[in-house]
């Protein structure tokens, strides 16, 4: 007996050829999955994490050893001075903003390096949103952005006329988020951390980390970047974690973002971590398997759909730098019925059939299939897209390899062979 046996004979053959096909992928990313595990568990070895670490603090959260252990975990994999991880940061958006309000003052300038950020940032910033609600525009923080270039690559020459004296904080946003450009490589951070060195050595550089952890052997903290930010519920907290951020990066930086995080005066000390630590020390352990697992589906999902003669980035053999696999569909018929198939192959919420609706903050109706554990993890697998073309479903995450599998495998046989 095989999982494939009762798929239509056409689609298992393609699964077959696409299984060899990307082999050879698949065993690569086994040998990241080694590496990042190894950085992972040495560090817990070097702090000498025990039973004793794993139960939370009550109350104000004094002498909470589990907490400061685990940040020097994350500095130690991060390869920073410090860390600040904690259940307090209530989402991605959240963890940084408080950066940047720990960081940036009045008169002070945010500059954006690799594009109009995600989103939410840009309601954050005051881009978007009502005047007098608190964002960085109304505490006279400027902002502004160096657009990419038409290729999706940063534009070098446009950024040397913007990094004037008035900048304080150069941001990097590694993955693509809800654009077509494509993610930026560590090593295409290491090469606009230089670039930036060389006008501003005393910029503070920033990546917005969410969904890159693990997806490669190296970190931007490893290149140069002065402090990082990720989400809890996307690749370090493995699928574990129930909710959380993280900063990482200069010591200085750390206790001014702890003070936004919590009070001056109470900064790292304060803050409780009731009963999550043993989840996010349990998830950060298993977040380069988990990571891996969504990289290879994506690979999987790259091949297949690439055979099914749709558009698709990255391509099955492109270097990844983070778990988003992105899909033309061309047509909205066949992206919504693929969408809705993705819910249908899910854990949780399998029964629900998922409609295209209007959501603030988007022109257009947006479809959203997930049926994950966590509410609204994407590290577990899940699709959205908004209707308009070149209808492009975003496919992200998945807790097990087989997982994505089995739901791309029966998405496909539904959408293009019946
Ligand atoms: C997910 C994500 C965020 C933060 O999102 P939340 O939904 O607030 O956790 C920020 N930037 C990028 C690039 C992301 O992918």
């Amino acid at each position: 007996m095989n999982w494939k046996d009762d798929f239509k004979p056409e689609v298992k053959r393609i699964i077959e050829e696409v299984e060899k096909q990307i082999q050879p992928r698949l065993s690569e990313i086994d040998d990241q999955v080694t590496f990042n595990q190894r950085k992972v568990l040495e560090a817990f070895q070097k702090e000498r994490i025990s039973e004793e670490n794993l139960n939370g603090a009550t109350g104000y959260g004094y002498n909470d050893m589990g907490r400061d252990a685990l940040d020097r975990v994350y500095a130690d994999v991060f390869k920073t001075e410090d860390a600040l991880v904690r259940p307090q940061f209530v989402s991605g958006t959240h963890t940084i903003s408080s950066a940047y309000f720990g960081m940036l003052r009045p008169g002070d300038k945010l500059l954006y390096l690799t594009g109009m950020p995600y989103d939410t940032i840009q309601e954050v910033i005051g881009v978007t949103g009502k005047a007098g609600m608190g964002s960085l525009k109304d505490f006279k923080i400027d902002f502004d952005y160096v657009p990419l270039l038409e290729n999706g690559k940063v534009d070098f020459k446009a950024a040397k006329t913007k990094l004037t004296d008035q900048v304080k904080v150069v941001a990097i946003q590694r993955s693509r988020g809800y654009s077509s450009r494509s993610s930026f490589t560590v090593d295409e951070i290491k090469v606009m951390v230089d670039h930036v060195r060389e006008i501003l050595p005393n910029a503070i550089i920033f990546v917005d980390n969410c969904y890159g952890e693990f997806s490669e052997i190296v970190e931007p903290t490893e290149v140069g970047v002065d402090v990082m930010v990720g989400s809890l519920i996307k690749n370090a907290g493995g699928g574990i974690a129930h909710t959380g951020g993280y900063v990482v990066g200069k010591q200085k930086l750390i206790e001014m973002i702890a003070n936004r995080l919590t009070n001056v005066g109470a900064g790292k000390e304060e803050g409780a971590t009731l009963e999550n630590l043993r989840r996010m020390y349990q998830g950060f352990f298993m977040a380069p398997e988990v990571t891996g697992a969504a990289i290879k589906g994506a690979i999987f999902e790259s091949a297949i759909l690439e055979k099914c003669n749709l558009q698709v980035d990255p391509k099955w053999n492109d270097p990844r730098t983070d778990l988003i696999q992105t899909i033309n569909f061309g047509e909205p018929d066949s992206m919504i019925r693929f969408a809705k198939q993705v819910q249908k192959n899910s854990p949780i919420d399998s029964y629900v059939d998922p409609e295209p609706s209007q959501m603030a903050g988007y022109e257009d109706k947006v479809i959203m299939a997930a049926g994950t554990f966590v509410q609204g993890a994407s590290v577990e697998f899940s699709a959205d897209g908004p209707i308009r073309p070149p209808y492009t479903l975003y496919l992200q995450g998945g807790l097990t390899y087989s997982h994505v599998k089995i739901a791309i495998t029966k998405a496909v046989e539904e959408t293009f062979f019946n």
